[in-house]
């Protein structure tokens, strides 16, 4: 059978291509971090897991993967937010960025290689300032420094926004605004009161948020890498600015595929604290929601559809993720057929091969998911027949890991969980006893006390199974 190959859509070229890396079998990643003012919410961690989801794919298809994700904790809302708390810049952000990493570690992301944090990095900025001046790109005026976007002939290039002739020179000093306005935009903004500001080769002041990303992922990764991601909003200005600041220094292409996730949207409607509709993690945690069902719904839209968080949806993975615990507990605990049982190797190969080709698709995890449920139940129906021989177990076993490499939403390992299942399979093998001698008033005491802790036992002909009730 022909290996599957791993496609991607790029931005840059709206067109779906065969991901080739530029160092054999490594794939270098730049993704655009957290800016830490703020806890994230349910949109950014969307876009960073299906960063996750990405670099689990990139070493399912057999890459060693360098992610470089950085930590913007110098830009206009850190500045305002420190000052606002009366506190450094430091002070501000240290506990955004910890709640970060904490609420990655909820979800299960895999951590990055790197997390560079902007002000670490400062004469990196102003060394590409002083590149982009040498190469008559950059330009000063009253103390800060801009990018004169009508020296690069491929700005726009990425987005579509190409600047109109007549804005020559036309600036702007906000880190974000609107497609509408292609301007002159800062690099480096001149030191001014009661902003943090450095004392540099190119005068007092600090970055531009923009300036950041292309000298952090140029620092770890090199004038020339694989893939850079964001959100569809990152495409224009930031993304647009980087790669006119880089290719603008280098003369060399920045990175050769751009990925972008859409937005999500709360029960159909924009996210706004004025709606009420705005959640971070931490919100529905309190709420008493699962982490892992959050990590399945988040997951389980491919990355360039819009997607429709709805408290349904998260029900409806709650409902995915204890049908797969169940599954896989009830594989556990019933012996091997004798024969040849009623799963045979052929749909564990198919399930490999689907969910491979699903992933390389441009990361189809709605595919991938759905091969994943389809082999679930071919599970269950065998169990409920003539059972699954002790070789298809171990195929069933390289399969299911495979799969939660990628997806990491299968329950906690059994020695996690092993306290509670200790107890449970105790008295589960207690009720089989009571049954073998016909103390069948022992027996329903059992299965009592197991529905109080939420298990159901099933009598097959393989013996007791148990799982619990969803
Ligand atoms: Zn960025």
């Amino acid at each position: 059978m022909e290996e599957t190959a791993l496609r991607f859509f790029n931005t840059m070229t709206r067109k779906l291509e065969i991901f080739e890396s530029q160092e054999v079998d490594h794939a270098r990643l730049y993704t655009c971090g957290p800016t830490v003012y703020n806890y994230a919410h349910i949109g950014n961690l969307r876009t960073f897991l299906f960063e996750d989801v990405l670099r689990r794919t990139l070493q399912l298809f057999g890459y060693r993967v360098t992610q470089v994700m950085n930590l913007t904790d110098i830009d206009d809302k850190t500045i305002l937010g420190a000052s606002q708390a009366g506190v450094t810049l430091r002070e501000f952000t240290d506990p955004f960025v910890e709640a970060f990493f904490e609420d990655m570690k909820t979800l299960r992301a895999q951590p990055a290689e790197h997390y560079p944090r902007a002000t670490d990095f400062i004469p990196q900025m102003t060394e590409l300032v002083q590149r982009l001046e040498a190469e008559g790109h950059a330009y000063r005026s009253e103390g800060s420094i801009y990018y004169s976007i009508s020296t690069f002939p491929g700005y726009g290039k990425l987005s579509g926004v190409r600047p109109e002739a007549n804005l020559a020179g036309a600036r702007v000093d906000s880190e974000e605004y609107e497609k509408e306005n292609a301007r002159d935009f800062v690099l480096w903004k001149g030191a001014r009161e009661n902003e943090p500001s450095w004392d540099t080769p190119i005068g007092p002041g600090r970055p531009g948020w923009h300036l950041e990303c292309s000298a952090m992922s140029m620092a770890l990764l090199g004038d020339s890498f694989d893939i850079h991601t964001g959100g569809t909003d990152n495409i224009f200005p930031h993304h647009e600015n980087e790669i006119a600041q880089s290719e603008g220094a280098t003369g060399k292409i920045f990175a050769r595929y751009w990925l972008h996730a859409e937005h999500l949207i709360v029960e159909g409607e924009k996210m706004a604290k004025s709606k009420g509709n705005f959640f971070t993690l931490r919100d529905l945690l309190d709420r008493g929601h699962d982490p892992l069902a959050i990590r399945y719904l988040l997951i389980s839209v491919p990355y360039r559809q819009k997607l429709n968080f709805t408290f349904d949806g998260l029900h409806a993975a709650d409902q995915a993720i204890e049908r797969i615990a169940n599954t896989l507990r009830r594989l556990q605990h019933s012996p091997p057929s004798d024969g040849d049982g009623d799963l045979g190797a052929e749909a564990v190969e198919a399930f490999g091969s689907e969910f491979r080709d699903a992933l390389g698709d441009d990361l189809n995890t709605a595919r991938a998911l759905a091969a994943l449920h389809t082999l679930l139940r071919q599970v269950n129906t065998a169990l409920d027949g003539g059972g699954i021989s002790a070789a298809v177990r171990d195929e069933l076993d390289a399969a299911f890991a495979m799969a939660d490499n990628v997806l990491d939403i299968f329950p906690p390992s059994a020695s996690d969980a092993a306290s509670d299942d200790e107890e449970i399979e105790r008295l589960v093998a207690e009720r089989c006893e009571a049954r073998k001698t016909r103390d069948f008033k022992r027996a329903d005491e059992i299965r009592d006390r197991l529905a109080e802790l939420g298990v159901v036992v099933e009598d097959t002909p393989h013996g007791a199974v148990w799982h619990r009730k969803s």
